[in-house]
Formats: C-alpha cells, sequence, structure tokens
C-alpha cells in the first residue's frame, strides 16, 4: 500500500469523547452533550490545534464506551481520543474500551463553566459540573490499568491548556505516522559503528514501522533511468532556489557534477515514491553505481519532508520523519543532525553540529548556497551540496537508541546562537548552540546516557512534544534541561535501568 506523503494535519482527526452516566436524566445528558459540542467545536477552531476535532455524542455506558474505542482504533485519519469527563461517569464502564484501545488518549480535565458563579450556585450546578470528581473516577482507571498517559488540566479556552494539547496532537500525529511506516535502508549500516544499529524486529513490535534493506543497484537503476529533461527541470529548479555557482556554464565540470546530483535526486524520489516510504538511510561505504555520495538530494528529499539518517542510521531516519510531521506548519525547520566539532572556550563552550553534506535547508537562515567540493571520505566524485548558516533561537537535540531490553529517547533542549565569526572555508551547512544547562553537564549526561552521534535537530518543536511521543511509544524518555546535573541524571538511569528490567519480566 502506498503511504501519501502528509504535509497538512488537518486531514487527519481525534474524536472529542464525554464520560457521563444515565443516572442524571434527560435534561443534563442533553446538557452535557451541548456543553461538549461547544467545547469540542472550539478546540477544532483554535490555531494551537493542528487536526480536525470530532465531536463524539457523549457516553454513558460500557457498551458505547468499547464501541467507539473499537471505532477509533478502525478509522483510518483517527489518530486518538481526547477524554473528558463533563459528570461522574463510573469508571468500570471504561474498562472495556481502554482495554481494546489502541490509539493514544489524552485526559483533559477541564470543566464546562470556567468560574464558580458564587451568587447562583445550587445543587443543579453541582449536579451539571462535576468534572473535579468526574475527572479523578476515570484517572484512578488509567493508572490502575498501567496506561502512560498524558493529563491535562485548566479550563478548555486557555491559551496553555490549548497549546499543550496540540503539542499532544501533534505527538499523536507522528505517531500515528509510524504505525506501517516505511524506511528504506540503502546499503547497510556503516561498517562497525555500534549506535546505529539495533534490533529492528524489536523496533517493528515498539514503534509500529519496517526497515527494509535494499542493495544500492536497485537505487543505482532508477538513477540511471532519469531522463536529461528530468535534470534539465530540477537544474533549474536550483537555479531559482538556491545561490547557484556563476562558473557552472554550459559544458563545465561543475555543471556536470550539479547535473549528476540532480540525477541522483530524481532517481532516489522515485524510489521512495514508488514504495511508499518515509524515510531513508545512506552510506558512504556503499555506493556502487552511484558517482556521487547523496548530498545535495538528501538534504532536498529533507526539505520535502522525508526522514533521513546517514551510515545506515534507521532509527534516526524514522524520529526525523517523526520529528517533520509533528512540526508541520510550525515556524522553524528540523534535520538530520550530528554533533560534529566542539568550542572549548572557557567563555562559553559550544557545539558545532554538521554532517557531511546531509544537513536538511528548512533550518536555513537564508537562500542556500549551491556548491562542489571535494570529500576527503568514500573514494567518489565531488558530490553537490547546499551550504548555510541557521539563524538564532531556541533549539532541541532528540536521540534514539537500543539499549537491548528497551529504546531511550534522549532529549536536550539549547540555545542556537551566531558562530564567533564567518566560516568561510566550511564547505557544508552548519549550526552552532549552547546546549542546556550548559556543554559541560550537557555532553557528561548525554554520554552516561549512551546518547547517540546522530540527532533529529528542531527549531519548532520543544521537549514537550517528544516526551508526549515517548509515552506514546512506551519508551524511556530522558530529558538533559536546565535542572540537569550529572549526580541527577546517574541517578535516573540507574533507576530506570531497574524499571524497565521489572517492566521485561512482566512481559
Ligand atoms: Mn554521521
Amino acid at each position: 500500500m502506498k503511504m501519501m506523503m502528509k504535509k497538512n494535519l488537518k486531514q487527519l482527526e481525534a474524536w472529542f469523547i464525554t464520560g457521563s452516566q444515565h443516572l442524571y436524566g434527560e435534561e443534563v445528558l442533553k446538557q452535557v452533550d451541548r456543553d461538549s459540542k461547544e467545547i469540542a467545536a472550539a478546540l477544532d477552531k483554535s490555531a494551537e490545534i493542528p487536526v480536525k476535532v470530532v465531536f463524539k455524542p457523549v457516553l454513558t455506558s460500557p457498551e458505547a464506551i468499547r464501541t467507539i474505542c473499537r471505532e477509533a482504533d478502525n478509522t483510518e485519519n483517527c489518530i486518538g481520543l481526547i477524554a473528558w469527563m463533563h459528570t461522574f461517569s463510573p469508571a468500570k464502564m471504561w474498562i472495556a474500551g481502554l482495554k481494546s484501545l489502541s490509539r493514544p488518549f489524552v485526559h483533559l480535565h477541564t470543566q464546562f463553566n470556567r468560574d464558580i458563579p458564587w451568587d447562583s450556585i445550587d445543587m443543579d450546578f453541582m449536579n451539571l459540573n462535576q468534572s473535579a470528581h468526574g475527572g479523578r473516577e476515570f484517572g484512578f482507571i488509567g493508572s490502575r490499568m498501567r496506561i502512560d498517559r498524558k493529563v491535562i488540566v485548566g479550563h478548555w479556552s486557555s491559551p496553555p491548556v490549548q497549546s499543550k494539547l496540540g503539542a499532544w496532537l501533534r505527538a499523536a500525529c507522528a505517531w500515528h505516522e509510524w504505525q506501517g511506516g516505511k524506511v528504506a535502508r540503502f546499503g547497510d549500516n556503516m561498517r562497525e559503528v555500534a549506535v546505529t544499529e539495533g534490533n529492528k524486529v524489536s523496533a517493528q513490535i515498539q514503534f509500529g514501522y519496517s526497515v527494509s534493506g535494499y542493495g544500492v543497484g536497485d537505487l543505482a537503476e532508477e538513477v540511471r533511468a532519469v531522463t536529461g529533461a528530468q535534470i534539465d527541470a530540477l537544474v533549474d529548479q536550483y537555479r531559482n532556489e538556491y545561490r547557484f555557482p556563476k562558473e557552472a556554464t554550459k559544458g563545465s565540470s561543475l555543471l556536470e557534477s550539479i547535473r549528476e546530483a540532480a540525477r541522483i535526486e530524481k532517481g532516489i524520489r522515485n524510489f521512495l515514491e514508488a514504495g511508499g516510504f518515509m524515510a531513508f538511510t545512506t552510506t558512504f561505504e556503499d555506493l556502487h553505481g552511484l558517482v556521487q555520495l547523496p548530498g545535495l538530494a538528501v538534504q532536498r528529499l529533507m526539505a520535502d519532508g522525508y526522514g533521513f539518517g546517514a551510515e545506515g542510521d534507521w532509527k534516526t531516519a524514522a524520529l526525523v520523519r517523526a520529528m517533520k510531521v509533528m512540526s508541520l506548519g510550525l515556524e522553524g525547520g528540523t534535520s538530520f543532525m550530528e554533533d560534529y566539532t566542539y568550542h572549548l572556550h572557557p567563555g562559553g563552550m559550544k557545539v558545532l553540529g554538521a554532517h557531511m553534506l546531509e544537513i536538511c535547508p528548512s533550518i536555513s537562515a537564508g537562500k542556500p548556497s549551491l556548491e562542489v567540493h571535494p570529500l576527503g571520505i568514500g573514494g567518489k566524485a565531488d558530490p553537490a551540496r547546499l551550504v548555510f548558516d541557521v539563524p538564532p533561537g531556541r533549539g532541541i537535540n532528540a536521540s534514539l537508541m537500543d539499549m537491548g531490553n528497551r529504546f531511550r529517547m534522549v532529549v536536550n533542549p539549547c540555545d542556537v546562537v551566531p558562530a564567533d565569526a564567518p566560516l568561510p572555508k566550511l564547505p557544508v551547512a552548519r549550526v552552532v548552540w549552547e546546549p542546556y544547562p550548559n556543554l559541560e553537564v550537557a555532553a557528561g549526561a548525554w554520554i552516561l546516557a549512551g546518547g547517540a552521534h546522530h540527532t533529529g535537530f528542531s527549531m519548532s518543536l520543544n521537549a514537550g512534544h517528544l516526551e508526549d511521543f515517548s509515552e506514546m511509544a512506551g519508551i524511556e524518555f530522558l530529558l538533559i534541561d536546565k535542572d540537569t546535573t550529572i549526580a541527577s541524571v546517574k541517578k535516573e538511569l540507574r533507576w530506570n535501568e531497574l524499571y524497565y528490567n521489572l517492566k521485561c519480566m512482566n512481559h
């Protein structure tokens, strides 16, 4: 089945479900229904909410709850449920439904009325507005059933509540993307590299996406099939979108290198589209039949939403795709990234992030420059690439590792800062950042956690998106942030080791 690359999250929906019971009688239930519709409609209109919010009739019986959960699971575009208890909803009614539910749900612990009407409050008001204890009854059963979930507390109209809900929904869209998602791996892993390896069967069970390897010869065949006219069209696009080298005149070897990069781009794109892939990996050790290491091609495909991991890194490729889905429509870009080199000056230590070539131009500060330079590794022809800087702002690095008995997500926010001086001789895209709380603690904690050198880097997302996502995936989430110390991270890692070992024993 061919999957469409998602460009707009409004094609997806979250169902707004409201718990109640029969005890209250017709009148109250009608009111519950009206209130619930109003909240769902307001959320649907909110700029913070990326998906369509669909109101579902109020639930008053175990049968109705079970039915809606099964319908949600069977509705392709439904990414999850927003559950709200307007009144008391005895929670044994929820067991069967929640037990079978595979879509994630968020518990919105809100109340229709924001304020207590101090002058007029009577028992009718009390009967209708019971979220305060209804939400607790619902909460108990989720905890009793050991379901990882998010609870958002506050009035539904408030911007912080809508923003938290929006972040959770974005994570749910990415989670939805992973279910049945496909990653193409051209060639295998870079030889002897550890962190980019992992158990693909465990990943498919835990995450829902599959990783398939392809001989690079299959890709080379697609690349060879690209026509001259298709190459001309792409090179014209490059001229419009980038600073195009003036020396690349007709017949020059520079233009020929760029045309070869265009051929590779079109070939990879055709391959990915035909197979319905959401992400892919390459490795410079396995390029037989390709003239250059794909640089420009990878950069442009990432900019169009594909996930990517270098050196066979399928976990990061899938993660970058998930982060791209989460950030659709938000300001700032998302890219594959690598901690490349350090500035260890006592006045402010920072990281220069880059890769051999493959950084996504969605994070570029301006019009990228299209350049061709030699590559000191891989023994292939000089590859074309986009060179650019990244604007200052908030950023985040996320990394996903296979720890043997579990997957671990490590996340570290940072401030993207300008380079101390221009970098005229550096022929790759680069970004300079100061990690939280500082490089000493951030790098120390990251290394103790086994965090990879490859990351998904984003200037659209924050730690909350990735925490929600990790919770849906049921994996360990380790945040290195302003309050982190090495001592606190060591403790958390030891406790988590115990927790996940006990969890494994119960499965
Ligand atoms: Mn790398």
